[in-house]
């Protein structure tokens, strides 16, 4: 701590002593000079601001170490808010939480779909106001809304490009910009796999020292990669596209223009179209079969898969084996300690996909000797990207002294 202040501003230091007092639980002016390497009268001056500010609390005095007994001071998670909006062709996703990361308010919208971009923005933008009405906190509290984006990013403005070039309408769009504008609170914009491994690094699930990283399957696949407590972006914020290494050179076209991509062979589309390809099964689970549907008609695949349908378990295990693969490449190449599955594609049948890729690492692993690579689902569930959103957003107001925190922008 001592070493992360040095040379902090004003405002790094306020946020580096929250975090510590976040982080501690309970703790005293003493146990922070101790802890920061700050004089007591800077501490004395920081918790004075903090306290103004309804940042935390005093909560009455602790044991008595020697002289008086000394004033405890606690974080206060309901001093302000953050908002976390996923956003992708098939749903979008909002979540409206205190500083403590815990969910007040959360709405599910259709997505973007083949709306033009303006309609909807406009659309995201009243559905946003309604949520923080309905959530009922006072505006000024809300420090910003972060944004997870799927698809790529553009350079500087942060554009989502639409991902398929003759059906979607989002390439080339300024998303940050226009969203800035309708907005009436700071934005932050990230893409959504990198969105969901800071939303398991701020639940505090990940110690510090690991590397780790995210898959996140949503319509696509994705890697969010935190190394040394840090995220990796890559040159663009496009680092982690998985869903388009190639894992089979003669196998099926891919919409980015390759063959063979783990995201033609194992996304849900690739899943549906195969159990479409067995007239009984597809009437059985009453597949709509229309591409708007393909969330809904992977999810009763993977639901009857969960279940035990011998046919569905089949086909989740021929995708969850692709994913396998790409991970076994994932880990040789990266050394990594953990692998976490989120997001909306492994909520049904996430079981099936951490079992087969398992197995596949611990046969294979060239590291297997020495340490286990982890596998495990996420907790936060399927709204994993919006989760990480918020969080990006309390990290910008509790941690802007580490390299990973993003700023956000007006
Ligand atoms: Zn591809």
């Amino acid at each position: 701590m001592g070493k992360i202040l040095k040379g902090a501003t004003a405002q790094e230091t306020h946020s580096a002593i929250l975090d510590l007092i976040r982080s501690s639980g309970t703790v005293t002016r003493v146990d922070l000079a101790e802890r920061s390497g700050l004089t007591g009268a800077s501490i004395s001056r920081v918790v004075k601001q903090l306290l103004a500010d309804g940042l935390i609390v005093e909560t009455g005095l602790g044991d008595p170490t020697g002289g008086k007994r000394a004033t405890l001071l606690q974080f206060n998670p309901r001093a302000r808010h953050a908002v976390g909006i996923s956003i992708d062709t098939p749903s979008t996703t909002y979540v409206v939480t205190d500083m403590s990361g815990r969910v007040i308010e959360q709405l599910s919208s259709r997505g973007t779909g083949r709306d033009a971009p303006a309609t909807a923005v406009r659309r995201i933008t009243a559905e946003l106001e309604d949520l923080i009405v309905k959530a009922d906190i006072e505006p000024a509290t809300l420090v910003g809304v972060g944004v997870a984006l799927a698809g790529r990013q553009g350079g500087g403005g942060l554009r989502l490009l639409r991902t398929d070039s003759s059906k979607y309408a989002w390439e080339p769009f300024a998303v940050r910009d226009t969203l800035s504008a309708a907005i009436d609170h700071p934005i932050v914009v990230e893409n959504d796999s990198t969105c969901a491994a800071i939303g398991e690094f701020w639940a505090g699930r990940i110690p510090s020292a690991n590397d780790f990283a995210t898959v996140y399957m949503a319509t696509g696949f994705g890697l969010g990669l935190v190394t040394n407590g840090d995220v990796y972006r890559g040159s663009s914020s496009n680092v982690g596209e998985i869903g388009h290494m190639v894992l089979d050179v003669n196998g099926p076209r891919c919409w980015c223009g390759g063959q063979g991509c783990l995201e033609a062979l194992a996304a849900p589309a690739a899943v549906v179209k195969r159990a479409e390809g067995d007239p009984s099964l597809a009437g059985d689970l009453a597949l709509r079969g229309r591409r708007t549907a393909v969330r809904s008609d992977f999810a009763k695949i993977a639901r009857s898969a969960a279940a035990g349908d011998h046919r569905c378990v089949r086909l989740i295990e021929e995708s969850a084996t692709y994913l396998a693969k790409a991970l076994l490449s994932i880990t040789n190449l990266l050394d990594l300690d953990q692998i976490i599955l989120a997001g909306p594609g492994f909520s049904e049948a996430g079981d099936i996909y951490v079992r087969v890729a398992v197995a596949e690492l611990n046969r294979l692993s060239f590291v297997r000797a020495m340490h286990p690579t982890r596998v495990e689902q996420s907790k936060l569930g399927p709204s994993a990207a919006a989760l990480g959103a918020a969080s990006m957003v309390l990290h910008s107001q509790l941690t802007p002294h580490q390299k990973s925190t993003r700023a956000l922008t007006r």
